[in-house]
């Protein structure tokens, strides 16, 4: 799928950053849609060590495990309680997308909005992160959406240390059936959590790394509701995106050789 000149220059005005060409269209978003996840009411990594592209996207097709499956998943998620955060949520917020898409999207929690609709990512930060990914060609219903933890911390507080090893298994669950090409974790909580580190953003983007047990490539970039408070960032948050777009390409082009 690509954009048309007009179209992506309407996205990119509204990201308040200027016109990019990209080189190539190849391998845009997923091309079968076999399920999107609908929100369901209440209820688990880097190649900053050097290591090539080439060998990120060969080390992706890794087995998946046992019997595990998304309903399965989505169930447990739905009714968990192994964390404190299940106590103030309306629902859990599971994730969104398709469940063939090659891009997933990781974020930190959910927010009032999206603890009530029950979907990650909606309000004015989930629509800059929609226009973020159409102006490198990915409609939002292509990719796969989650946050680290499924639950609403009270008063949007940032997750705690616990909270978000409790909350793990499950975005590495999701990770391992989807087995995603590449994974664009948006902000600072997800990203430390992710690559187990406290290093800032500005640090951790315009690298490749590797996450979880599949080793499956992630590229870190800001926070939509970031980019809200500091429009100024959305030019390094638009060099993230090229950079994310180039990688995928390489990866996926590398894969099918
Ligand atoms: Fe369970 Fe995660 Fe919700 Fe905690 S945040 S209750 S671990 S689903």
């Amino acid at each position: 799928m690509s954009l048309k000149p007009a179209r992506r220059a309407g996205y990119l005005e509204a990201l308040g950053i200027d016109v990019w060409v990209p080189r190539s269209n190849r391998g845009l978003g997923a091309s079968a849609r076999v399920q999107v996840l609908a929100p369901e009411p209440a209820p688990a990594l880097e190649l900053s060590d050097g290591s090539s592209i080439a060998a990120a996207a060969q080390s992706q097709p890794v087995a998946a495990t046992g019997a595990d499956d998304w309903a399965s998943l989505q169930a447990e998620v739905r009714t968990c309680t192994r964390c404190i955060l299940h106590r103030g949520r309306t629902q859990a917020v599971f994730g969104s997308g398709d469940l063939e898409a090659r891009w997933m999207v990781v974020g930190e929690a959910p927010g009032a909005e999206e603890d009530r609709q029950g979907e990650p990512f909606v309000g004015n930060a989930g629509q800059l992160l929609n226009a973020m990914l159409a102006a490198i060609g990915l409609p939002r219903p292509s990719v796969f959406v989650a946050n680290m933890v499924k639950c609403r911390p009270p008063e949007n507080r940032d997750p705690k240390p616990a909270e978000l090893a409790s909350c793990r298994p499950y975005l590495e669950r999701q990770v391992r059936l989807l087995q995603p090409t590449l994974i664009l974790v948006v902000g600072r909580i997800a990203a430390q959590a992710l690559l187990a580190t406290d290093a800032p953003v500005a640090r951790l983007r315009g690298q490749l790394h590797r996450v979880g047990g599949l080793n499956t490539p992630a590229i870190v970039t800001y926070h939509p509701a970031y980019l809200l408070r500091t429009p100024a960032d959305k030019r390094k948050a638009w060099e993230d995106l090229k950079f994310a777009r180039r990688t995928f390409d390489e990866l996926a082009a590398t894969a099918s050789t």
